[in-house]
């Protein structure tokens, strides 16, 4: 049995307008999805919350209700956002599906916590953003190129895997590290809140790595990891190994907070010799399948 895990992006789950163009969004994702995978793969699946988590910063700073800091608004985009994706694909599934609220393991001193580079929320003019009472960075492209940023420390461990693991070997799917997992302290006890959000990227290749995953595979808005992107002779990589990725990573190839996070998770998890995948959520099963995107192996 080979065992999978896709992580979908947070922004290719984001549905401008109503709540009702969310689900659509949710329930196409969990339809493609199910069809992809096959009934001998064991499948985790994790969600990013970008979009999500960073608009509800602004409906929580722009509400007459009591504060919430941004830990607590990760665990309720896992809630919200998996468990609509949870309700989703268990009814389109040949297995049943438990949506966790998950945990990833931070260094509260690192470094990371003085320098944000996770674009949350909406996108803004250059104009827009400078009235903004939070930090915003210039991480795109077009007129609408800046947004919000938050601190995003590499998480060091997922404490959840066992649970992963024990439904897998049930025969149930998996889904778990929700916009990167809860934020915690190595000794946390919940009395006390790290305001950061963790790449989803990072904590898949964890879970992946603890599960003894086969295969990762990022669905996200782009088709494939290029060279020079964004430039008139931007280049697609197809297949690359972890040490040239750890090359383009250090040459700045990739959008940090963006393509940088998967990149990294992909050599990461290729290193250990595992085969990561970058690909279009346009076409989940030719991804599952290895036929498009950029695949990171040993050799
Ligand atoms: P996700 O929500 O799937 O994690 P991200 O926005 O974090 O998506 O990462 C995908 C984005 O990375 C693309 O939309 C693209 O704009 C950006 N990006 C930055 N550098 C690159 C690159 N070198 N190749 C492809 N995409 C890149
Ligand atoms: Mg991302």
């Amino acid at each position: 049995m080979t065992r999978l895990v896709v992580a979908v992006g947070g922004n290719a789950l984001a549905a401008d307008g109503s709540f009702d163009a969310q689900r659509r969004t949710v329930a196409e994702t969990a339809e493609s999805l199910a069809a992809a995978v096959d009934a001998e793969d064991a499948l985790v699946l994790t969600h990013g919350n970008g979009p999500q988590v960073g608009n509800k910063l602004l409906e929580v700073a722009a509400a007459d209700t009591p504060d919430r800091p941004l830990d607590v608004l990760v665990a309720e985009t896992q809630a919200s956002l998996g468990s609509l994706l949870g309700r989703a694909l268990d009814a389109r599934l040949d297995r049943p599906v438990s949506t966790l609220v998950t945990r990833a393991v931070v260094d509260p001193e690192s470094s990371a916590f003085a320098n944000p580079t996770k674009p949350i929320g909406p996108w803004y003019t250059e104009e827009e953003a400078a009235d903004k009472p939070f930090e915003t960075k210039d991480v795109g492209e077009g007129e609408r190129s800046y947004r919000r940023v938050v601190p995003s420390p590499e998480p060091t461990a997922v404490p959840e895997t066992g649970a992963v693991d024990a439904l897998l070997e049930a025969g149930e799917a998996v889904i778990c590290g929700g916009g990167g997992g809860i934020p915690v302290a190595p000794e946390d006890d919940g009395s006390e809140s790290i305001e950061a959000v963790i790449d989803k990227d990072y904590t898949a290749s964890i879970v992946a790595d603890a599960i003894d995953a086969d295969r990762l595979v990022f669905l996200t808005d782009v088709d494939y990891a290029y060279l020079n992107y964004g430039t008139d002779d931007q280049q697609a990589l197809e297949s690359v190994t972890p040490g040239e990725v750890r090359g383009y990573l250090d040459a700045d190839e990739f959008g940090e907070g963006s393509m940088g996070p998967k990149m990294a998770a992909c050599a990461r998890f290729a290193e250990e010799g595992g085969e990561a995948v970058i690909a279009s959520i346009d076409d989940p099963a030719a991804a599952l399948h290895g036929k498009t995107g950029t695949t990171v192996r040993l050799d």
